[in-house]
């Protein structure tokens, strides 16, 4: 049935194409990348509920059935050393990157891996999954972890001076850390803005880091030396991971 639904698709795009005249050279493009992608794929069409079910036969065949005792472990429960907020993109996966096995990291993961501040009215899911991380299962290390090209920070950037938003959630989210893009802006207008977004990614990072401190059992426990908060910055163009501490007077320098 699948090689009936490519055939098709193909059949369909090669009438479009044979007409293309009339067609735009936008969508002539276009139609051209679906076929080269149709042709990739192998003449399969993707099917969703097929790649979960092989996606999940794959993870029991090769990780579920070979580690009986670490799953034996977590069946009983998760003591993970790690809170960690990341970006929702899907090229930054935490588990992927630093090889989380499963129980090691409670994950948090929200458009531009931002904490929000303190606030039980606006942000009780971002301070839910604080609150249970530190004062249940007690976390060790909170590990907030930027990214390059994050598609959130340049929508932050990208807000107009006036304030002025568009979207119905996305800029008053990443608005978040607008004293971060007030930083770079403020220190680093000679920066092109592709450089000055490689800056906020990190900044905000940093932001994110000292909302944390607005939550007062994180304070608490970075005061007892029972969690440290960390900073991260993936950039998946170099391949390259770094990992800073607190900076507890949220000044770093921006040339790191
Ligand atoms: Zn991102």
């Amino acid at each position: 049935m699948a090689k009936d639904m490519y055939e098709e698709a193909i059949a369909g795009l090669k009438k479009l194409l044979s007409a293309k005249g009339e067609l735009e050279a936008v969508a002539v493009t276009k139609i051209r990348q679906l076929t080269a992608e149709l042709e990739e794929s192998g003449g399969k069409v993707y099917d969703p509920v097929e790649r979960i079910r092989t996606g999940f036969d794959h993870f029991k065949k090769e990780k579920y059935e070979k580690n009986p005792a670490l799953y034996e472990k977590l069946a009983k429960g998760q003591s993970p050393k790690f809170l960690v907020f990341a970006c929702s993109d899907s090229r930054v996966c935490p588990s992927h990157i630093l090889n989380f096995q499963p129980g090691e990291a409670f994950i948090v993961r929200n458009i531009a891996n931002m904490v929000p501040p303190y606030d039980q009215k606006k942000y009780s899911g971002g301070g839910a999954a604080i609150e249970y991380a530190v004062l249940h299962l007690k976390v060790e290390n909170i590990v907030v972890i930027g990214h390059s090209c994050c598609g959130g920070i340049k929508g932050l950037m990208s807000i107009p001076d006036d304030g002025t938003t568009q979207s119905d959630f996305i800029e008053e989210w990443v608005n978040i850390c607008k004293t971060a893009k007030a930083k770079v802006k403020a220190e680093c207008n000679n920066l092109d803005f592709t450089e000055q977004c490689t800056l906020l990614e990190k900044e905000a990072v940093n932001v994110s880091l000292g909302n944390l401190l607005t939550y007062p059992f994180v304070r608490e426990a970075v005061g007892k030396k029972t969690l440290s908060l960390k900073g991260g910055h993936y950039d998946f163009l170099k391949g390259s991971f770094e990992l800073w501490n607190l900076d507890f007077s949220l000044s770093p320098s921006l040339s790191a």
